[in-house]
């Protein structure tokens, strides 16, 4: 893969990754590559969680939400580090070549 194959796969990436955000994120990030990484939320009041997920390799982080509802700094942390060091596209969902 090329250096301008690469450049064309993550300015298709960011495109998909600026389009309107899936129901229930709350937050997102973009990695290096244009991957994003989401937050979404579940739970009611003291129960409520966040879940960071990286939609290239996959990994993610779960943390409870702050008393008054907001993403704690260590998930976001952790996004934003991930966000730096992840090397992973998402899994194209058409082979190349195909139309
Ligand atoms: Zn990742």
């Amino acid at each position: 893969m090329s250096i301008r194959d690469t450049t064309i796969i993550a300015a298709l990436a960011a495109r998909k990754a600026a389009a309107i955000w899936p129901e229930g994120v709350v937050a997102r990030a973009i990695t290096r590559h244009g991957t994003p990484i989401d937050v979404t939320v579940s739970g009611r009041g003291g129960n409520r969680m966040h879940h960071a997920a990286c939609d290239g390799c996959g990994r993610s982080k779960d943390t409870p939400a702050s008393h008054t509802g907001d993403i704690l700094p260590v998930l976001l942390a952790w996004v934003d580090d991930h966000a730096t060091t992840c090397a992973f596209l998402p899994r194209p969902t058409r082979t190349e070549g195909a139309r």
